[in-house]
């Protein structure tokens, strides 16, 4: 039986999509040897590369003035890769400081840039516009639209005028209808909406690319990243290829304004139930809270191990917060389905009734 995974990265797979890898393990598409050993340079390869920007150009209506490339190294190694890529003639880069990953990429961008904190999000909030420091001269501004392991969230697109808008969507693409043209360039390594670990998507405005710093590395480079097909060195294959399963599955599912909606369907769900409750709470105000990574707290901490224990055996796995931010989460990623909250939810009520009278 498989479980119900609620960690916040690796996400779960389909249940089609890894049916589909082993089917295909040994033999791919014919080729005689498994994707795992297919060259890079082959023209299969650069197929399955070139047909995967299409997909993915395709479900997120992405403008023809937009680069797709795929790197490795991890959102985190993007947290380099931007400043090295777009910084120019003076330093200056604006950062939006929401939660723990946007603070990484501060600390990241400061080895290469000079960081403007635009604002600082307190634990339940994000300071509203009159409050933002803006520099109009900076490369860049960058933010994190859904900070994961705080489980906080824009509720729109910052409005930073001329300035080109970067987005850390690791723990959001595809999981709402988003207007790429309001970026400059969006980052999202892929294990939690976009297959396993070992690719990032980079997606970036074509006057963006050129203006990378001498210290860049190659294989970080955008332009010859760009100019290469993403090839210029050897290709995390396997990555990719469960990348292109996972973009079939998400057209089959209706594309991303269908997943949307069961998204919104099951997050609301949840919350509902949380705020229903005396026995759960989430401080978080409404308007900031994340659509995807729901961290709660049990009144009585003191039953959390308890929670956790339950939950497993009951196949509700790796329901446990971050380490930084304690509690418990739920990430309700793309492939989590309506069953799973379903059965989450009426977990908690079983659990909160049991132990009503510890609290
Ligand atoms: C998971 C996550 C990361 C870290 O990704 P790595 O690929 O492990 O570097 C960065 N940013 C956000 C928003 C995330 O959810």
């Amino acid at each position: 039986m498989r479980a119900y995974n609620f960690a916040a990265g690796p996400a779960m797979l389909p249940d089609e999509v890894i049916t589909k890898i082993k089917d295909e393990l040994f033999d791919w598409r014919g080729a005689g040897v498994s994707v795992m050993e297919i060259g890079h340079r082959t023209a299969v390869l650069q197929d399955l590369i070139t047909q995967l920007q299409d997909k993915i150009r395709n479900v997120m209506n992405i403008p023809n003035n937009y680069k797709i490339l795929f790197l490795q190294g991890g959102a985190q190694g993007q947290f380099a890769g931007i400043p090295m890529n777009l910084v120019k003639d003076n330093k200056d880069v604006d950062y939006f400081i929401t939660g723990i990953w946007s603070k990484k990429a501060v600390e990241e961008a400061s080895k290469y840039a000079n960081v403007n904190v635009v604002t600082q999000a307190t634990a339940t909030s994000i300071p509203s516009v009159e409050n933002w420091q803006l520099n109009k001269h900076a490369n860049y501004a960058y933010y994190c639209p859904n900070e994961t392991i705080n489980g906080i969230q824009f509720a729109d697109i910052p409005e930073v005028g001329t300035v080109p808008l970067i987005a850390d969507m690791t723990s959001n693409i595809l999981s709402y209808d988003i207007d790429v043209s309001k970026f400059g360039l969006i980052l999202a390594s892929a294990q939690k909406n976009l297959g396993i670990a070992g690719v990032t998507l980079v997606i970036v405005r074509e006057d963006l690319i050129g203006r990378q710093l001498d210290i860049t590395p190659n294989i970080w480079n955008y332009k010859l990243m760009s100019e290469g097909n993403s090839s210029v060195n050897t290709v995390p294959v396997f990555a990719i290829y469960v990348m292109d399963l996972m973009v079939d599955w998400l057209v089959k599912q209706g594309g991303v304004k269908a997943i949307a909606k069961i998204n919104y369907r099951k997050v609301t769900k949840l919350y509902n139930y949380i705020d229903s409750t005396e026995f759960y709470y989430n401080n978080v105000l409404k308007e900031y809270r994340s659509m995807v990574n729901i961290p709660f707290e049990l009144k009585n901490k003191n039953l959390l191990n308890t929670f956790f224990d339950e939950a497993d055996k009951e196949g509700l796995k790796y329901l446990k917060g971050h380490i930084t931010v304690g509690g418990a989460r739920a990430s309700l990623y793309n492939v989590m389905p309506e069953a799973g909250v379903d059965k989450l939810i009426s977990f908690m009520q079983d659990f909160a009734i049991k132990n009503q009278n510890s609290n």
